[in-house]
């Protein structure tokens, strides 16, 4: 954990020095305290490790332990390893702002044009009174589909998702959520290459959503545009779905945790692209009520395929 090898002795300067800087008074201090006072205490700190230069959460907890019948006090204490609960929680604070934030934005503009309506300060005309419901309309629009998706994580925490499978054609939901999707993707081409016979026994609107969902991250996540392919096979009793993209690619590092609630990838590229995390995690709860199996091939700056399949009865 802490990148020292076996055989090497740490000091107390070494076990210091790896403490995160801004954190390393708190935690001097606090095991000094408990060594005067003699009580104990249960601190939470990064620490750098020797080795890796990674950084790591962790807790610990010690006392001191006064010496009795000739023996020496001693300091004893237990170290555990935190990082996934503490990114987890930070992930957790960073969606809430994140969610406050982007339904505040159409919230706002809203607002802004009911206002405008209702004062009537100046005469409006018919057109612009449509137009500006239009508006107002088309915030909520983007609210509600934001709010739809998070109703859809709870569900899917409750375990409270039920699928509605019926036989329909894998081609005609590929090309009609192609159609839904182009008006968003001035810059890209989408391409569709299908061998497949068609029909899949599933949830149609579901699985609408997961092609939705990778061919919306193939388009933003390839902010250069290029071409975007889905392709479509049949194999041994599976139908395979590929999206290809040409865009910003991602690290091995981050490629095992994409699927995990709220996950996103934190970088130049990213930052400035706007997001929840979610999308994915959605994809991969629904494939996997489906008994199907998702995953993807990436290589940074190269682009990203992901690709889903499912069992065809
Ligand atoms: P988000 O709302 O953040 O896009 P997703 O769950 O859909 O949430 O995706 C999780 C993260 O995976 C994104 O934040 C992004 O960093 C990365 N990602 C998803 N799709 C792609 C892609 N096609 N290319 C590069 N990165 C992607």
């Amino acid at each position: 954990m802490f990148g020292f090898r076996p055989e090497y002795g740490i000091s107390l300067e070494d076990a210091i020095g790896q403490i995160r800087e801004d954190y390393r008074d708190t935690v001097s201090a606090a095991i000094e305290a408990a060594i005067d006072n003699e009580t104990s205490y249960d601190i939470e700190y990064p620490i750098i490790g020797h080795g890796d230069g990674k950084l790591r959460w962790v807790r610990a907890t010690g006392k001191l332990y006064p010496g009795e019948h000739g023996t020496k006090p001693h300091f004893s204490g237990v170290v555990t390893e935190i990082t996934d609960r503490k990114l987890d929680e930070r992930r957790k604070y960073d969606f809430i702002a994140i969610v406050s934030h982007e339904l505040k934005t159409p919230l706002t503009s809203a607002k802004a044009y009911v206002q405008m309506l209702l004062t009537g300060r100046r005469k409006v005309s018919e057109d612009f009174h449509h137009r500006a419901l239009q508006k107002v309309a088309a915030q909520i629009e983007k609210m509600h589909a934001l709010i739809k998706g998070f109703l859809d994580v709870a569900r899917l925490e409750s375990s409270a998702i039920i699928l509605e499978k019926q036989l329909f054609s894998i081609n005609d939901l590929i090309e009609e959520t192609v159609e839904e999707l182009e008006v968003f993707a001035d810059r890209h081409k989408i391409i569709v290459e299908s061998s497949a016979s068609g029909a899949v026994h599933a949830d149609r609107q579901k699985i609408g959503q997961v092609i939705s969902n990778l061919l919306a991250n193939a388009i933003k996540y390839s902010p250069h545009g290029g071409v975007v392919l889905i392709t479509c096979i049949e194999q041994a009793g599976y139908t395979w779905i590929y999206v290809k993209d040409h865009g910003i690619g991602i690290d091995t590092w981050d490629m095992d945790r994409i699927f995990d609630r709220f996950y996103r990838v934190e970088n130049k590229h990213t930052t400035v692209i706007s997001g929840f995390g979610i999308g994915l995690y959605l994809c991969a709860e629904i494939v996997r009520l489906h008994d199907g199996l998702i995953g993807l091939e990436s290589e940074i700056g190269k682009g990203s395929t992901f690709y889903f399949r499912l069992p065809r009865r």
